[in-house]
């Protein structure tokens, strides 16, 4: 059986779901069908759920790019999907807890989110099924056919003029028409999400950056406001699977922080780090999310930006402007300039007699670098103070 469509969206996180909408929200003209395979509408939820608020990250990024993060933002993020509110950061580094900065977030019901964004688009128009697996995708004459699988057993062909990767990361969109060579085993962290009790302040986010718990990468206690918290531990892929598995860093890190987990089962998923791949689609076939690797490389965001790339392309696919370009001028800045910023720290993340090391030498130093980091700061202060860090690193690593 073939089944026809104009667009042809493959995953219904928040990159899919917000295209699909902003789509049929626009007056795209042609059919959208989305696929999901996940049976039920974005359940497991494998995420911290942390969203930033509106002014967080004003003072930091480009104005234009700021104005496509609002536009995300207010489109979809309501009230009601607002589980808690986050006014601080609270850093510890290895052992040593270093102090709270100011850290305006949410703590968000990232299902119901995207239930719906998903919901105003079948409003709008789109077909959406979840329970369908996309198998393979190849060219073909000048659109392109699928395999799906569905839930029930049956297997067919969708044919499309568009085909959107919303996936994350390896999408079957890339490995199929071969758009791009994927990331490195050293940009991927293997992320562990889970639910626990601790005795932590309902108003602090928290971030370990400890490489004996969480090598190459970080461990979080995100407050949902009623004494349970959204844990996990970021380790990187390259040392992830070393002799062990990435479960033991988070049973390291529940047990040495005190946490009650809530559930029975550590979920778990790989994010790319590395960056904006070096192509966002070929043809009419294009890649968005983390598909295309928006996450942000030094703190793991990866839901507004999925979100900003796919309006980046609805307005492409709508008003005909170029994907590729809007993707250059607005995001790949700020994604080089933070793939930067995490490759000159990885030797500090990798070890944790250097992190130890550094921080004799200035504790003010390396929490300020963090902070403006994680709020992935453009400023040229931040870049000067990342280039003396990485001096200084290099120094230490020769010490160490
Ligand atoms: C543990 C963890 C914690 C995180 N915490 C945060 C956080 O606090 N804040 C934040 O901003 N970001 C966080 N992120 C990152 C964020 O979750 C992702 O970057 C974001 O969800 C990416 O959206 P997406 O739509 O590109 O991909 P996804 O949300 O992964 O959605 C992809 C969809 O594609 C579907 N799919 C995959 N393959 C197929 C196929 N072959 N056929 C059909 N469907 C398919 C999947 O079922 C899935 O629903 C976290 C990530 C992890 C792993």
């Amino acid at each position: 059986m073939v089944v026809n469509t104009d667009v042809l969206i493959i995953g219904g996180g928040p990159a899919g779901s917000y295209l699909a909408r902003y789509l049929v929200k626009n007056g795209f003209n042609g059919d959208v069908m989305l696929i999901d395979k996940k049976s039920i509408i974005y359940a497991p939820i494998i995420c911290g759920e942390l969203l930033p608020s509106e002014n967080l990250l004003k003072p930091w990024i480009g104005k234009d790019l700021y104005n496509v993060l609002l536009t995300t933002l207010r489109e979809t993020l309501r009230r009601e999907f607002i589980v808690n509110e986050i006014k601080w950061l609270r850093l510890v580094i290895n052992d040593h807890d270093i102090g709270k900065m100011p850290f305006r977030t949410y703590l968000i019901d990232k299902a119901g989110m995207i239930r719906n964004v998903i919901e105003d688009a079948i409003n709008g128009g789109a077909k959406v099924h979840f329970g369908v697996t996309a198998v393979k995708c190849v060219g073909k004459g000048d659109g392109y056919e699928c395999l799906v699988h569905d839930r029930g057993g049956g297997e067919y062909v969708i044919s499309t003029r568009v085909l959107i990767g919303a996936d994350a990361y390896p999408s079957i969109v890339d490995l199929g028409l071969g758009i791009t060579s994927g990331f490195r085993a050293e940009d991927l962290i293997i992320a562990t999400s889970a639910r626990a009790r601790g005795k932590y302040a309902d108003d602090e986010a928290v971030i370990v950056m400890d490489p004996g718990i969480a090598p190459g990468g970080f461990a979080w206690i995100f407050p949902r406001g009623d004494g349970v918290h959204n844990i996990g531990v970021g380790v990187r892929n390259n040392i992830a699977w070393r002799g062990s598995n990435p479960l033991n860093h988070h049973m390291l890190f529940v047990n040495k922080y005190g946490l009650k987990s809530t559930q029975r089962s550590v979920l778990m998923k790989t994010l790319p780090v590395g960056g904006l791949l070096n192509k966002y689609g070929v043809g009419n076939a294009y890649l968005i999310g983390d598909a295309v690797g928006s996450v942000i490389p030094t703190n793991g965001a990866g839901i507004n930006p999925a979100m900003m790339t796919a309006h980046l392309l609805g307005e492409s696919l709508i008003h005909g402007s170029d994907y590729a370009l809007s993707m250059n001028r607005l995001f790949r800045p700020l994604m080089d300039r933070m793939v930067m910023f995490r490759r000159i720290g990885d030797p500090l993340l990798m070890s944790r007699d250097a992190m130890e090391l550094a921080l004799r030498v200035s504790k003010s130093y390396m929490a300020g670098s963090i902070y403006e980091a994680t709020l992935s700061s453009m400023r040229l202060g931040t870049l000067i103070k990342f280039l003396i860090g990485n001096l200084l690193i290099r120094l230490i690593s020769s010490l160490a």
